[in-house]
Order: structure tokens, then C-alpha cells, then sequence
């Protein structure tokens, strides 16, 4: 059985000249973390070789990028956490990401080429960041620090963007521009893909897309289709089997789901080991020859069942479609109660990944 992630990296292109259509004013740092939300994080920096920045999280992925020889600028979204990390980033030539005190102990103790650096400023997430009014100190030590280039930027992170009802974003952006007050000069960093495409007061220099690039839509109420945005990644499979299953008998493992009438049942080659979600629930849709259908029953580790009641003549072999072109996987991760970001980024190894342009 071929089970595939096919990756249409001109649907990646296309999604990111939506990024920049939506804020011309601005830069982008395109965010390409976590093996680029699924979809292999070098093919995609590659295809993606006009981008003005990469933003990864972790120092591994910066240096995969660089081995690749890829030399556009590289930003890492947690910066450092060692001085043999920090040897690295000078070594790699990378822009980083500074959000607490001991990354600034770091950097005034170590010696070298002077680091690229965005200023991270906490402005209501409460995740990563200083707070807003260390921020007029903070700045004072790092130009004070001969390790450091003199034009630091400031940044801040969204973290209700993607509820266009939610007025938290107005507030975030407000709490930064005013930490941020003294600095008027300075380049900044807000938006997120949700502040790309819903939050134009978020736009700033350098923007931050990364779902969008994916064809995902970032809000939660809503599609890619709204925004032009097309799917990158189509997960699919075939048929291992067709059966034939009488009214009264059960389906899967635990018997969950139980014919309500004699039933045409398919076995599509694809499980939570290919990291189709194993909460995805009876009626999720699959399209199998292109036709809608649903899942029926327990997911299992390398197999699915599916209604076949309306395609009666489906054979073994025949092509099925998880997710991506012609089913949006925001509609997969609403049926098993999760977010697309984390489908796409829970494709397992097992699954082959093709590439085409
Ligand atoms: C992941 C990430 C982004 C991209 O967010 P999307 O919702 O995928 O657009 C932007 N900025 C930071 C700091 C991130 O960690």
C-alpha cells in the first residue's frame, strides 16, 4: 500500500504571496519550525528561496538549514540557552531571539561577532518576553553590550489573534507600542498569520507568517478558502480492503460503532502510526474516488473503516484522500476535537513524502 504525503510546494509559493499581498508594507519572517509544520522543513526553505528570513525554534533546526546551505537570514524564535549554543549562533551567523536575564548573563559574558537581536517583549501571553516596563533597562544593557549590533529590534507575540471577536489583540498591541515608546525608531515584529490576514493594526516591518503558508486558515471560524489560501500538503492512501457487514454487527476495535443496517464497509491503509488522529470520530469525512465519505468507528494504529454505502462498486486499490486537496484538514482537526496545526505536524516517518512543484 503507498501511503503519501504529497507536498505542492507552488501551493507554498502562492500562500506566501498571499502573506505579502495582505501587508505590503511589510517584511516576512517565514516561519518554518517544526520540520515546517510537518511538510520538511528543507524541501520548503528551498522552494521558498525569495523569503527575506527563515524563523525556526530551536538551534538543531537553524543548523539543518545552514548544512543545506541555505544562507537567507535565520531567526531563532527562543534564541539561546548555553554558551556553546551561543558559539553556535555566531558560528551559524543567526539572529536571535533574546526573551529573558540569563540570555543577557550570556551574552555579556561571552566574546565575539556581534549578534543580531530581536528584543522580545511579554504584552499579555505570558509565555516568552520581558515585561513591559523592564523594557527601557533591558535595552539600556544591551547597548551597552559591545557583543550585540547596535539596531536591535522589538517583537511580541499574539496569543488570541486567530478569535477576530476577541479585543485581547487591540490591547497586546497597545501594551507593546507603548513599552516600546522610547525606541520609536526601532524595527518591530507582531503578527502572526491570524494578524496578517485579520489584524491589519498588526502589521508592522517584519510580519511572521506560518500556518497561512501551509494553506491552513489560522482563525477559528473559518476556512483557507476565504483567504485564497491553497492546501500544501494532501495526505492519502488506498483501500486494503471492501466488505460486506450485516445490520446488528460492530466495527473496529471496542466495537464502538454498530451497523444500522447491512453496510458496505472500506479499510483505507492509514492509522494514528501515520499520525492520522486516533480522536478523529464516526463521520469524519474521507474521500475515497474523490467522493466524500465517513469514518466509521476506531481509529487503529495502521487502519481506518469508512461508509461505502453510496459507492457500492469501490475495489481494492482504489485512491483516498485524508486530508488537503479537496478536504480541508481544518475540517479533520474539528472532528477530532484538535487544531490542523497539529495534524500537519504529526505525520509520522512512515509516511512518504513527494514532492512537486
Ligand atoms: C509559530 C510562531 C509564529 C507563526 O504562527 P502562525 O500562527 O503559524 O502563523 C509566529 N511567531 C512566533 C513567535 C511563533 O512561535
Amino acid at each position: 500500500m503507498s501511503v503519501k504525503a504529497l507536498i505542492d510546494l507552488d501551493a507554498c509559493r502562492y500562500n506566501l504571496s498571499i502573506a505579502k499581498k495582505a501587508a505590503p508594507d511589510s517584511k516576512c519572517i517565514t516561519i518554518i519550525k517544526a520540520n515546517a509544520y510537518g511538510h520538511g522543513m528543507v524541501e520548503i526553505a528551498k522552494a521558498l528561496n525569495d523569503a527575506d528570513m527563515f524563523g525556526v525554534a530551536r538551534i538543531d533546526e537553524a543548523i539543518q538549514l545552514r548544512e543545506a546551505g541555505i544562507t537567507v537570514p535565520v531567526l531563532l524564535l527562543e534564541g539561546f540557552s548555553s554558551e556553546n549554543e551561543l558559539n553556535l549562533v555566531r558560528q551559524h551567523k543567526l539572529d536571535c531571539v533574546i526573551h529573558n536575564e540569563s540570555q543577557l548573563d550570556l551574552l555579556e559574558q561571552s566574546t565575539g561577532e556581534k549578534i543580531s537581536v530581536y528584543l522580545k517583549i511579554d504584552s499579555g501571553m505570558h509565555r516568552l518576553g520581558f515585561n513591559p516596563e523592564d523594557v527601557v533597562d533591558v535595552m539600556q544593557r544591551l547597548k551597552q553590550n559591545t557583543n550585540v549590533n547596535t539596531t536591535v529590534k522589538l517583537m511580541t507575540h499574539l496569543a488570541n489573534a486567530d478569535d477576530k471577536q476577541d479585543d485581547t489583540t487591540l490591547k497586546q498591541i497597545d501594551v507593546f507600542y507603548q513599552s516600546i515608546e522610547s525606541f520609536s525608531s526601532a524595527e518591530t515584529s507582531i503578527a502572526n498569520s491570524a494578524g496578517i490576514l485579520g489584524w491589519p493594526q498588526s502589521h508592522a516591518l517584519w510580519n511572521r507568517p506560518g500556518i497561512m503558508l501551509y494553506g491552513v486558515s489560522p482563525f477559528i471560524k473559518g476556512k483557507a478558502s476565504d483567504h485564497n489560501l491553497k492546501p500544501v500538503m494532501t495526505l492519502s492512501s488506498q483501500l486494503v480492503a471492501v466488505k460486506k457487514i450485516k445490520k446488528g454487527e460492530s466495527i473496529g476495535y471496542g466495537g464502538t460503532y454498530i451497523c444500522e443496517k447491512d453496510k458496505t464497509v472500506g479499510i483505507v491503509a492509514i492509522g494514528y502510526g501515520d499520525g492520522y488522529p486516533r480522536h478523529a470520530k464516526t463521520g469524519t469525512p474521507v474521500l475515497v474516488n474523490n467522493k466524500r465519505c465517513s469514518l466509521l468507528g476506531r481509529v487503529s494504529m495502521d487502519m481506518i473503516c469508512v461508509n461505502l454505502d453510496e459507492q457500492p462498486a469501490t475495489k481494492v486499490n482504489d485512491p483516498v484522500v485524508l486530508w488537503g486537496k479537496g478536504l480541508p484538514v481544518e475540517e479533520i482537526a474539528e472532528s477530532a476535537d484538535t487544531i490542523a496545526y497539529e495534524l500537519l505536524c504529526g505525520v509520522t516517518g512512515r509516511v512518504e513524502f513527494v514532492y512537486s512543484d
